[in-house]
């Protein structure tokens, strides 16, 4: 019978993270302060992040270890199943071997615990007591609130507005494992009484929500920041997904040709494709395309600026070189919330500086489209981010199909959507367009980045 799902048993879960850094060709542009904008030092992070995470951040050693009690948690889930589409294939008509990685078997339903987790855990052992983050979709919120409770944690979340109304069941769950949830711009910080007496109608962006949390955790000592994207730290939890499946290939006795996943900060690609990016590095294994998809109404890596600029619309984090749209950029309420922020991974940007990656911006209702293709023929609802890499991966197989070759294409399934029917419900009836950002409004928040000169 032909397989259609690889798996590892606990025992064969990673006891290592694995970092990109140790093996790419240039180091990463420099980290800098955003107020002296001098090199950035450990002591800038300090009422932010506990001291191993900070270790993390600037670590270039290849693998980390992952703690037994990180482990332990990971084990509930992990590994995730490796699956060969067959009956997607069967639908295409390709020549293509399709495989998805499933990341929507964790309790929040998405990738965003692999370092939930780790982050929960690392705080603890240093004394924090709560942990403030933002959230766009709820996703990231949701997986700090069951992290937070794994480890008797306060959690407390800023989430956008326009997801804080969208999606009252993402709210319900964070609130169900003890998280408080405050919708942003806020009254309660001084960044987002800014913003509402600016405009009181601001449904809010993720940059907003991060200087909102950062803005309160550098008020108290036994608070800290958490984000669920974009820093080091956070890449390299990830890479789980991908040291996993590159043994489920070898139990399938294939590889990939392609590897497809949707960037909206960059952790769940990297974290598939980073490490078979490092045997390509390495030498030790053979070529692969690296496609990252992105939703043409924010469209980061295809239309931004690779810059300086701050994470956050208040500039209160760090200066980082990454694609950007400009901090003051604020994406249309499209519903792949996941994927509205105005910057990147500074270590994807790098990555893709390096020309390693290819990216690719799709339109909303092409991707709700292929979602449904995938949902028919492989019986699981992706979420409306993951949906981008699922277009890119059937983009790739009918590709296929058109030049009679036979490729394998992996993607990742980051998530479920059994949060966004609402979503589903606006597509299936009509009411979903693809509004692409106005290039003016582009512009604007371009020419606002700030001017840095590089050390
Ligand atoms: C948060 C999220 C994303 C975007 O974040 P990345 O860091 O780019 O992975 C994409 N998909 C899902 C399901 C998410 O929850």
């Amino acid at each position: 019978m032909d397989t259609i799902k690889y798996t590892l048993n606990e025992s064969q879960m990673p006891t290592a993270w694995y970092n990109i850094q140790a093996d790419l060709p240039a180091p990463m542009p420099a980290v800098l302060n955003p107020g002296t904008r001098a090199l950035i030092t450990g002591a800038d992070l300090e009422p932010l992040f506990p001291e191993e995470l900070i270790k993390q951040e600037v670590s270039i050693e290849r693998w980390i270890e992952i703690p037994d009690e990180v482990r332990a948690i990971y084990r509930q889930w992990r590994p995730t199943p490796l699956y060969r589409a067959r009956r997607l294939e069967k639908a295409l008509d390709t020549p293509a071997k399709i495989y998805y990685k499933y990341e929507g078997t964790s309790p929040a339903g998405s990738h965003k615990p692999n370092t939930a987790i780790p982050q929960a855990y690392y705080n603890k052992i240093a004394g924090t007591k709560r942990l403030i983050t933002e959230t766009g979709a709820g996703q990231w919120g949701s997986s700090l609130a069951v992290a937070g409770a794994f480890f008797g944690l306060e959690v407390v979340v800023y989430m956008v507005k326009v997801s804080y109304h969208q999606k009252p069941y993402r709210r319900a769950f964070m609130e169900s494992y003890g998280a408080s949830v405050i919708a942003s711009p806020s009254n309660e910080t001084e960044s987002g009484r800014k913003i509402l007496k600016e405009n009181p109608d601001s449904t809010g962006s993720l940059g907003i929500a991060i200087s909102e949390a950062v803005e309160v955790a550098v008020q108290d000592d036994q608070t800290k920041y958490a984000l669920g994207s974009v820093l080091n730290h956070v890449l390299l939890h990830q890479t789980v997904i991908g040291i996993e499946a590159l043994a489920q290939f070898e139990q399938a006795g294939d590889y990939p040709d392609i590897i497809v996943g949707c960037t909206g900060g960059g952790s769940n690609f990297a974290g598939i494709a980073f490490p078979f990016m490092g045997k390509k590095l390495r030498g030790e294994g053979a070529d692969i395309k690296f496609v990252a998809t992105e939703p043409v109404a924010c469209p980061t890596l295809t239309q931004g600026k690779y810059a300086y600029d701050f994470g956050d619309t208040a500039h209160l984090t760090p200066l980082v070189k990454m694609h950007t749209l400009g901090s003051s950029f604020i994406p249309q309420g499209i519903h792949a919330g996941g994927l509205r922020y105005h910057g990147m991974a500074p270590l994807l940007s790098h990555v893709v500086d390096l020309g390693l990656i290819e990216p690719k911006a799709y339109g909303q209702l092409d991707c709700f489209a292929a979602g449904l293709t995938f949902a028919r023929a492989e019986g699981i609802l992706p979420a409306p981010e993951a949906n981008h890499a699922v277009k890119g991966a059937i983009d790739e197989a009918l590709r296929c199909k058109e030049e009679g070759t036979s490729k394998t294409i992996l993607f990742n399934l980051c998530g479920h959507g059994h949060f966004d029917m609402q979503a589903y419900m606006d597509y299936q009836a009509g009411l979903l367009r693809d509004t692409e950002y106005s290039n003016q409004e582009i512009a604007m928040a371009l020419a606002g980045l700030p001017v840095v000169s590089e050390v």
